[in-house]
């Protein structure tokens, strides 16, 4: 059994240690020794950062696609808490600011989140070149594997810039006799006559107006600002493929940071060694122990680590949500309006006292549904089919 722990003064070199620095892999150890409760105590940091990282993810999910955003009535929400400690003209001043920045970040079209996009792929992919390929190329992983993250990139990217380069659906003067032909109005979420007061036309059932854009939007799903572009009947195809192909290019990172790591554990047989503690006592390698040793010796990848887990949760569950989106023919807008009626999937037979209850015309089958998604109808088809 080998030692791993050095109380400060005797540095020991173990077996670990160099069949690390071997690999190259380990760089310098710097001795340090693991007292009772300081492993504790480090996993307890590492999960808020987790948490913190997670929670400030999903904020920005949730408010990316809301007209009054989640932020902005919690900072109405603070200001109204704050303004029984603050005076009322620094109330003012604040709360314009907040709201005038929170508008400039989601109700207006701009660039910084499609800045932010690349810069943090451009970060996860700096460290995944810079280091993990190089560690997994001297532990003999397959050539494929290793560049079937950057194939996952190349695909994402196209279908990143297909999607913010096209035309949702955009409703103008000229397409819109067409295309208000191309859905039925269901009667209860989508009402024959409504007008945009913005754009001055009838509104196509499953159009919105995006206040974003300044326009209405066939078929539409929602703004994204992550592309800096509505999602709508044009290009909701390619939005499905580049969500896919960014949770499987983070799924792919995820997977061979954690088989990279779990081959150093096994090759230097970490989880069957011992450690000093500063009382000079000898104590097996436990997993607090290992996970801030691997943080310590391979800070970056670690944290890059925790960062694309947390990733590819979040969007594996986006993309779940919107396979079942698409598998049942409903755009985020009509999933969110319907939460307001009572859903039905099946023919009504309520009596006509009850509320109102919301049922999806659209759905044509999961086949039919998804080929929709790929092959917009258009109002000649509509009409062949009546
Ligand atoms: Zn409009
Ligand atoms: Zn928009």
């Amino acid at each position: 059994m080998c030692c791993l722990g050095w109380s400060c003064s005797i540095p020991v070199v173990s077996e670990s240690q160099a069949l690390l620095q071997g690999l190259s892999l380990g760089g310098s150890h710097s001795c340090f020794s693991f007292v009772p409760g300081l492993g504790m105590d480090f996993l307890t940091l590492f999960l808020v950062y987790l948490c913190f990282v997670l929670l400030v993810t999903a904020l920005l999910c949730l408010c990316s696609g809301r007209k009054e955003s989640f932020l902005a009535r919690s900072v109405t929400r603070a200001s109204q808490v704050l303004s029984l400690v603050i005076p009322t003209q620094l109330q003012r001043v604040a709360h314009r600011v907040a709201h005038g920045a929170l508008h400039r970040l989601f109700h207006t079209r701009s660039c910084l989140f499609v800045v932010l996009h690349i810069a943090l792929q451009a970060a996860v992919f700096g460290e995944y070149t810079w280091e993990v390929f190089g560690y997994c190329w001297e532990l003999q992983f397959p050539l494929l594997l290793l560049l079937l993250p950057y194939l996952l990139l190349a695909g994402n990217m196209g279908c990143f810039l297909l999607c913010s380069r096209a035309n949702p659906g955009i409703i103008t003067k000229s397409n819109h006799a067409s295309l208000v032909k191309v859905y039925a109005y269901d009667g209860v979420m989508f009402q024959r006559g409504t007008v945009c007061p913005t754009c001055t036309m009838e509104k196509p059932a499953r159009s919105k107006h995006c206040s974003v854009c300044g326009t209405c939007v066939h078929r539409f799903d929602h703004h994204c600002v992550w592309l800096n572009n509505c999602v709508g009947a044009s290009n909701a195809a390619w939005f499905l493929l580049y969500l896919l192909s960014l949770t499987a290019t983070a799924t792919a990172l995820a997977a061979i940071t954690l088989s990279f790591l779990s081959h150093v554990v096994q090759l230097s047989n970490l989880l069957h060694s011992t450690y000093l503690d500063a009382q000079g006592q000898e104590h097996p390698v436990e997993i607090p122990f290992l996970v801030q040793h691997l943080f310590l010796t391979f800070p970056r990848i670690v944290f890059m680590l925790g960062f694309v887990i947390l990733l590819t949760l979040v969007l594996g569950g986006y993309s779940a949500f919107s396979l079942y989106l698409a598998f049942t023919n409903q755009t985020t807008n009509e999933w969110c309006k319907s939460r307001r009626f009572g859903v039905s999937h099946h023919v009504s037979s309520q009596p006509p006292d009850r509320q109102v209850v919301y049922k999806n015309i659209y759905s044509k089958g999961i086949w039919r549904n998804l080929k929709e998604i790929f092959r917009p109808p258009t109002a000649l088809e509509r009409k062949k089919k009546t």
